[in-house]
């Protein structure tokens, strides 16, 4: 094993945001034309895989809301079936690390879009008896919740609809703390975002973004932003979408280099401490260097390129993002 090789396989991995296919469900178990697989996850050296019970924005009304609810939990559903064969399925940190110890790839679960519990905050408890972990807050589109970096004027958004947190919104966050979910910023308008790191006692997390300072994307975070993670304890996730790599980038013209200086920046913004990697494959992840998750060993031999010890690169490729789980379980009731 070459020394990129070594480090990567002493590391706990973790990829915070990866999407499944919906209403066939993953081909998981075989190799296949997707971006992640079981087999590829073993050929990229990933412990741990968080798969996003992903619901897109709806009709705010009661059917809509019905259809959402049964989507989100027929996926977790689904996700919930797919430890075995070398899979382990994960509520906590602890089980991540009891899976890798096993020797184990963790599959955590989480539901991408406040509009999966509509406007009853009681589902919350119910997602997070699932498995899920972290719950992101909207998706495209204003939801009962909070405003949205991206509205969907075909829905009927107008720019902002709630200022931020709507008063329910404010309410699933201090729920999210007492579950012990992680509240997720990505998709959010920076008035969400502000005000759910002022409100969190946990830390809060950007599970798939990149930084605005280097790619004008309304999908990235600012450098308030960024302070305002740092100040909540919270990790923002760099995730490999070109187009908020660089601008107008695609998956051929963007490169490692280009996702490590977005790393870079955070760190020397706000500290190694608040940054991480994710891939949002299967979502629109995907560059050249990270094509597909069993080329990850690729992401360790750009970091350690740029100069990146052993230690700083097991806390960006997850232990940054474990040590906020770590916190968001401890505080819960
Ligand atoms: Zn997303």
């Amino acid at each position: 094993m070459d020394a990129t090789g070594s480090v990567h396989a002493s590391l706990l991995a973790m990829d915070t945001h990866i999407d499944i296919p919906w209403p066939t469900g993953p081909d998981f178990f075989s190799a296949g034309p997707r971006h992640v697989d079981l087999p590829k996850l073993r050929e990229g050296g990933i412990g741990a895989a968080f798969l996003a019970a992903y619901v897109p924005q709806g009709k705010r009304d009661a059917t809509g809301h019905a259809a959402a609810w049964e989507r989100a939990t027929g996926m977790l559903g689904v996700i919930g079936t797919l430890g075995r064969d070398g899979a382990h399925l994960c509520r906590s940190s602890g089980d991540i690390r009891a899976a890798r110890a096993a020797g184990q790839i963790a599959i955590v679960p989480a539901v991408e879009n406040g509009y999966a519990v509509g406007d009853q905050l009681g589902r919350l408890a119910q997602l997070r008896a699932m498995g899920a972990t972290y719950l992101t807050i909207t998706h495209n589109g204003h939801n009962a919740l909070a405003d949205s970096a991206i509205p969907r004027t075909d829905l009927g958004d107008g720019s902002a609809e709630h200022g931020g947190l709507s008063a329910l919104g404010r309410e699933a966050v201090a729920l999210l703390n007492r579950v012990g979910m992680l509240a997720d910023i990505a998709h959010t308008s920076k008035a969400t975002m502000l005000q759910t790191a002022a409100l969190s006692k946990s830390p809060v997390v950007a599970t798939h973004s990149c930084i605005r300072a280097l790619c004008d994307h309304p999908r990235n975070l600012d450098d308030e932003q960024l302070d305002a993670m740092r100040d909540c304890g919270g990790v923002v996730q760099i995730t490999a979408v070109p187009s908020f790599l660089k601008p107008g980038g695609t998956a051929e013209t963007v490169t490692l280099a280009d996702f490590c200086d977005h790393v870079d920046y955070v760190v020397k913004r706000i500290g190694i401490r608040h940054v991480g990697i994710s891939s949002d494959f299967d979502g629109g992840g995907g560059f050249v260097g990270w094509r597909h998750i069993g080329e990850s060993a690729n992401v360790t031999e750009a970091l350690l390129a740029r100069g990146y010890d052993q230690a700083a690169v097991a806390l960006l490729w997850g232990g940054n993002f474990l040590r906020c789980m770590e916190q968001a379980e401890a505080l819960a009731a």
